[in-house]
């Protein structure tokens, strides 16, 4: 079946809930394809470019860029995730090729993969200055530990659900998630709605084998509106050119040792593992 990755991008309650819904299969399995991830690998990756792709969705400008970077104890080391306000993301696994035993309810272990750790959103808005913030991961299962961002950075209540489930042969089978969030001047009545309904979701992946979230299901009789359909991608804007200037910032004298000594300098991309080579004719 053709599959086509997804962000509905909607509103209920008058706009004052605001929401997410994603698909991301194929841009998942392209992550996973291109750093060759073992399962839980592929789960916790999956489950940040899922994040970023729709909180992507939420920058404003073109030139927008959000990262999230996950750094932990455990053996996955860490994950990095970047997005545009396009919903185009890209990511790695510091340790792509770790092997984990499932945890104790039969599921990929992400949270012990990860262990304790920090998590840190960045917001570059073509200010001087970043917007960041940083939380402590509560649990390393990674929508759990962006809800307690939402609420603790950016004080914006928020239910945050990521789901990737990975085949037998290591493929991605369903990936996907959802973000909805209260803005000021949500009802009482709203707020009792989402807290009866919400615990009451099946999994994430359970909802995307439905083919498309139903929202009409989650929000009836309040005034919801879907207000566009973004398409994400995973995408890497790297290029030889951008590497070449990159290595403006190395002093003359530096590059001319390092030639000297390698004949060559590479640059490789984390993102994409494009690799670069540079020798003495290229300068
Ligand atoms: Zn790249």
């Amino acid at each position: 079946m053709d599959h086509q990755d997804y962000i509905m991008r909607a509103t209920a309650g008058d706009g004052s809930v605001r929401i997410f819904a994603a698909s991301t299969k194929d841009l998942v399995g392209q992550a996973a394809k291109l750093h060759r991830t073992t399962p839980v690998a592929t789960a916790a990756l999956g489950r940040l470019l899922t994040a970023a792709a729709m909180m992507g969705a939420t920058l404003k400008n073109d030139t927008d860029i959000l990262t999230l970077d996950i750094r932990g104890s455990g053996a996955l080391g860490g994950l990095v995730a970047v997005a545009d306000s396009k919903s185009r993301v890209k990511g790695y696994a510091f340790n792509p090729h770790i092997d984990m035993k499932k945890n104790a309810q039969g599921k990929l272990d992400v949270g012990g993969a990860l262990g304790l750790g920090v998590l840190s959103v960045t917001k570059d808005m073509g200010l001087k200055e970043p917007f960041s913030g940083q939380v402590e991961l509560i649990s390393g299962e990674i929508a759990e530990d962006m809800t307690y961002y939402f609420a603790a950075s950016e004080q914006t209540p928020s239910s945050v659900a990521l789901g990737v489930l990975v085949d037998v042969d290591y493929s991605v089978k369903q990936a996907g998630g959802y973000m909805i969030q209260l803005l000021p001047g949500a009802s009482e009545e709203m707020i009792a709605h989402l807290e009866s309904i919400l615990p009451t979701l099946p999994p994430v992946t359970t909802l995307l084998e439905q083919e498309k979230f139903d929202l009409m299901a989650i929000f009836p009789n309040h005034d919801l509106q879907i207000l566009e359909t973004i398409y994400p991608q995973y995408y890497c804007s790297c290029s030889r050119e951008k590497s070449q200037k990159a290595l403006a910032s190395i002093s003359r004298e530096e590059l001319v040792e390092i030639l000297a000594q390698d004949k060559q300098i590479n640059m490789h991309c984390h993102f994409c593992n494009a690799d670069y080579t540079f020798t003495e004719i290229d300068f």
